[in-house]
């Protein structure tokens, strides 16, 4: 006892001797050196499709967590049939109430293409420099991933017994590319496995501000829907040594240079709403006048303009539609006889695809263009709503952690694997306790990274969070 009250009182004296800037860091938290070492195997584990295994990851994990004493038989690989490497891993921690749902803790494991050499550093070596992660992953989503696994250790180590069962998927494909979607799967061929009745996955976090301060706590409360379109345009071809007037890598290249005159309304719902108007107490004199003026007047330009130097604002009040791969050609020494380029449109929810593709052929303005539509994401089930449940654990937490940080909803510019769990009647939400700025860390691009500290934070935070749902009445 006097030990600990000298403990206490020398923990004290070291806090009042610490600089301020200390105070909102989090102490270091114990198991740490396990944690990075569980996420450096993440990010070094290329679970791309283009060159990646997520198979081998899963394995990878699984092996760990039973190195460092979880159980063998709480755990499993799940690979679907005629997919070896789009494997799954589900674990859990049984609770002690069996007709009480369970708390999912769900992650995709695998990640956007990432060519070596595009990037400044290696992207599947996890690199710690000034403060940040740098490594394909890092912020989408293996930090998080590993703040699951970490937890379900450090759990199962202290001997926790939770009320609710603690349930983990750290799944494949949510990325596309070829995988097959593991969320899904699971969802639709082992639902026990995922079953609970609340989840969290990424999307929300945290939002901060160029300075690095920290504006919101971020609940993901809709999703933006994903929607692809071609435009495809073909001619004769012929020898490049006696040119036509109408070549089509020519024509292609003006469909898409008008495309960049196509922008959307500034449209405003209940959730972006809330999001701005938080914003809008903590955000910079400019902006913060500028986010008023917009929630008066949507059609404001001047406020717009403004708000649209920041990506995620420009993407939060707007559908967008950009293009994003293109192709053409089929000799150096020949005229083109096809192009072609990809469009993808994020369209706010609610929003028509049916109008953003019209906007699209209009834009264009070319009859020759052939505009197809593709994949579109609109069978995606709509975000739940958000509850107490969900979100006062969220505050307790948060004045602990972020003191005077607000807690607000949003509106995510992508979307997520949640829908696809919700789309069975199990709702998970977008929640990471993680803190990025605009560009969130530059996610499915180069050089992608996090601050360690925001990592550090979010593990913390995460910890908290889940045995709060845990042991929820
Ligand atoms: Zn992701």
């Amino acid at each position: 006892m006097i030990i600990s009250r000298l403990a206490a009182l020398a923990a004290g004296v070291a806090a009042a001797l610490a600089p301020i800037a200390a105070e909102a860091q989090t102490q270091a938290q114990p198991g740490e050196a396990a944690f990075r070492a569980m996420f450096k195997e993440m990010i070094e584990t290329d679970t791309s499709a283009a060159s990646g295994d997520c198979t081998v990851l899963a394995n990878k994990i699984a092996a760990r967590m039973q190195a460092a004493g979880f159980p063998a038989k709480n755990l499993k690989v799940m690979v679907p049939d005629g997919a070896p490497k789009a494997g799954n891993l589900v674990a859990w921690l049984p609770g002690k109430d069996p007709k009480a749902k369970a708390v999912l803790m769900l992650g995709h494991i695998d990640v956007v293409n990432a060519f070596r050499a595009d990037w400044t550093r290696d992207p599947f070596a996890l690199v710690e420099e000034n403060g940040q992660f740098y490594g394909r992953g890092v912020s989408d989503m293996k930090s998080q991933d590993a703040i699951w696994a970490d937890n379900m250790v450090r759990y199962n180590a202290e001997g926790y017994h939770p009320r609710r069962t603690i349930r983990m998927a750290l799944t494949c494909g949510e990325e596309g590319g070829g995988f097959v979607n593991g969320a899904d799967w699971l969802a639709q061929n082992h639902r026990e496995l995922v079953d609970a009745g609340i989840g969290l996955t990424e999307g929300g976090g945290g939002d901060l501000d160029a300075e690095g301060k920290r504006l919101a706590v971020t609940v993901m409360a809709a999703e933006k829907v994903f929607s692809v379109f071609t435009l495809e345009i073909t001619g004769p071809g012929g020898h490049s040594s006696k040119p036509r007037n109408d070549n089509i890598i020519e024509a292609l290249g003006q469909a898409l240079a008008n495309l960049k005159t196509l922008s959307f309304p500034t449209q405003l719902n209940e959730n972006s709403r809330l999001y701005f108007e938080t914003l809008a107490t903590r955000a910079d004199p400019e902006t913060a006048a500028a986010i008023r003026k917009v929630l008066a007047d949507p059609a404001d330009p001047a406020a717009n303009a403004v708000l649209d130097r920041s990506v995620s604002y420009h993407a939060m009040l707007r559908t967008t539609c950009i293009p994003t791969l293109v192709e053409g050609g089929h000799a150096t020494n020949a005229q083109p006889q096809r192009a072609k380029a990809t469009i993808n449109c994020r369209t706010l929810p609610g929003a028509s695809v049916d109008e953003a593709e019209a906007a699209i052929v209009k834009a264009v303005h070319n009859p020759l263009m052939k505009v197809t539509r593709g994949l579109v994401g609109a069978a995606r089930a709509p975000s739940p709503p958000i509850t107490p449940e969900l979100v006062a654990p969220i505050r307790k937490v948060a004045a602990t952690i972020f003191p005077g940080v607000p807690v607000t909803p949003m509106q995510e510019t992508f979307g997520t694997d949640a829908g696809r769990l919700v789309a069975v009647g199990i709702p998970v939400y977008g929640f990471s306790a993680l803190f990025r700025g605009d560009d969130a860390g530059n996610i499915h691009g180069l050089n992608e990274h996090i601050s360690v500290q925001s990592v550090m934070d979010a593990r913390s935070f995460m910890y908290r969070l889940i045995k709060d749902y845990a042991d929820a009445k």
